[in-house]
């Protein structure tokens, strides 16, 4: 497969350290507030990349951390804590909101098929690894103590700057919220390993450490949460695009200071879901989360199909046009799918034949929309109907559309309800969706919405019956 790699700039063959073996880390999640669905685009695209690098024979060891401590506002190590930021918003306690946030994470991940890392870390609960790598950074001389807080000193290295060749508005850092000049340290771009002090000190979270009591700075969560789980040689890095600088970049720093040697050989970025004013924000404008795209009717895996209709390297706008375009296109598709009988037997030959299209796909860079083309090329084509489905089952393991599912549902549906009408699939997929959009619309107390719904069907002479098992509906 051929991977994009940010650290050389080109697309490489993907290579592993041991043959079979793919070890992935990956930024999890700052848990003080809700994922909005820019969060979730990279989290789909790296979970596609995993079930490919599965599905090519790699046995993937898959790592992730939460963050619950250290990510300030700024990604320059100033500006308040998030998660304290978060527990003053709620009134509770920082514990509390990662608990909460964490599962909120999950539960949105379980919505959009994304499958939980076999490992997942949260970065309070390894402390001791934190404190034993920035003993050892100082021990060789890359660390240095300013001010009260432990820094990395950036001078010491041959090349600092990795992933600074890449666009500069891909590589803004972070927010730069109360943004301050921090005198203590030696250069511009050292970053703080250990914080004993800083211009907050009613740190919710401190722990004992041999520079007093304090708490580990963002970066280094990643590169000993890795380095633990993972050992000192990493196939693959994944995060969003902001992520490369400087944490990326300062996570490459300290890594390869304390161990020696190179760490990690490819680094996967998702350049970001951006809204039509600009950046995706929690706090300005609409909040888009997976449970606001229910709300509004929205199936989440409509949400994932949207992702995967573009490339990852390329940033996305979001709107409610976009989403809805995807929503005729995955239900058309499942329609369509639905529609294949389950004739014959699979057939070798066309299997592979069209198989190849999918993987062709996939193998240059993770084109994920040419991968979603191979699925209508399976349908257009004239295999036979085992053969189509069993295409679409193999190729599912890797996009997770739910494609056979959803085409078997809406089956047994049109059995109970519209075969016996005379209703083709695609129409009885359009008053199906209809239905779900006006259970949601019930749910958020929209009754005028749900009383639209059933009074356009109704002019179309389908008639629907709300009974305690959901809503069915005949046609008159
Ligand atoms: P955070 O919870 O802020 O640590 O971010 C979680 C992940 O989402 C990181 O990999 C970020 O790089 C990524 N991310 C942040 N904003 C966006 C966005 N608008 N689009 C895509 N990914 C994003
Ligand atoms: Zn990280």
């Amino acid at each position: 497969m051929k991977l994009y790699n940010t650290l050389t700039r080109t697309k490489e063959e993907f290579t592993t350290h041991e043959k079979g073996v793919c070890r992935m880390y990956t930024c999890g999640p700052t848990v003080y507030h809700f994922a909005h669905i820019g969060n979730l685009r990279t989290y789909i695209m790296e979970d596609v990349l995993e079930k490919y690098l599965r599905y090519d024979g790699l046995d993937v060891k898959r790592v992730m951390n939460i963050t619950d401590v250290g990510h300030l506002s700024s990604d320059a190590d100033t500006g308040e804590d998030k998660m304290l930021k978060g527990a003053r918003r709620e009134h509770k306690t920082v514990m509390e909101i990662a608990q909460f946030y964490t599962d909120a994470f999950f539960d949105d991940c379980k919505k959009l098929n994304i499958r939980n890392p076999d490992t997942v870390q949260p970065a309070t609960g390894c402390i001791s690894d934190f404190i034993k790598m920035v003993e050892g950074l100082l021990e060789k001389g890359y660390a240095y103590i300013s001010g009260g807080n432990v820094y990395f000193d950036t001078s010491k290295l041959d090349e600092y700057y990795v992933f600074n060749k890449h666009d500069a508005e891909d590589l803004e850092v972070g927010v730069r919220e109360g943004v301050e000049e921090d005198t203590a340290k030696r250069n511009k771009c050292d970053f703080v390993l250990w914080f004993t002090k800083s211009k907050f000190d009613d740190q919710e979270l401190k722990w004992d450490s041999p520079w007093g009591v304090g708490y580990p700075g963002w970066h280094i969560e990643c590169s000993a949460i890795s380095l633990k789980f993972l050992g000192e040689y990493l196939d693959l890095h994944c995060g969003g695009i902001d992520n490369a600088f400087p944490h990326h970049t300062n996570e490459i720093a300290q890594s390869e200071a304390y161990i020696g040697h190179k760490w990690c050989s490819s680094w996967f970025h998702v350049l970001h879901l951006n809204t039509n004013s600009g950046k995706m924000s929690k706090s300005k404008g609409e909040f888009l989360t997976v449970s606001l795209l229910e709300e509004k009717g929205y199936d989440p895996l409509v949400y994932r199909f949207f992702c995967l209709s573009s490339h990852y390297r390329k940033s996305l706008v979001f709107s409610y046009e976009g989403l809805d375009n995807a929503k005729t296109a995955y239900e058309r598709l499942i329609a369509k799918i639905a529609s294949v009988k389950p004739e014959g037997e699979v057939s070798c030959g066309d299997f592979a034949k069209l198989r190849s299209l999918f993987t062709e796909a996939l193998d240059n860079d993770l084109n994920t929309s040419l991968a979603i083309t191979a699925v209508y090329d399976v349908l257009k084509s004239d295999a036979n109907g085992a053969t189509k489905l069993a295409l679409i089952e193999d190729f599912d393991r890797v996009l997770s559309l739910s494609l056979i599912e959803k085409a078997a549902s809406l089956r047994e549906s049109e059995q109970g309800g519209s075969a016996s009408f005379g209703i083709d699939a695609e129409t009885a997929s359009e008053i199906e969706a209809l239905i779900a959009e006006r259970a949601e619309a019930k749910k958020a107390k929209n009754y005028a919405r749900a009383d639209e719904i059933r009074n356009t069907l109704a002019e179309r002479g389908i008639i629907l019956k709300d009974t305690k098992d959901g809503t069915t509906y005949t046609v008159e």
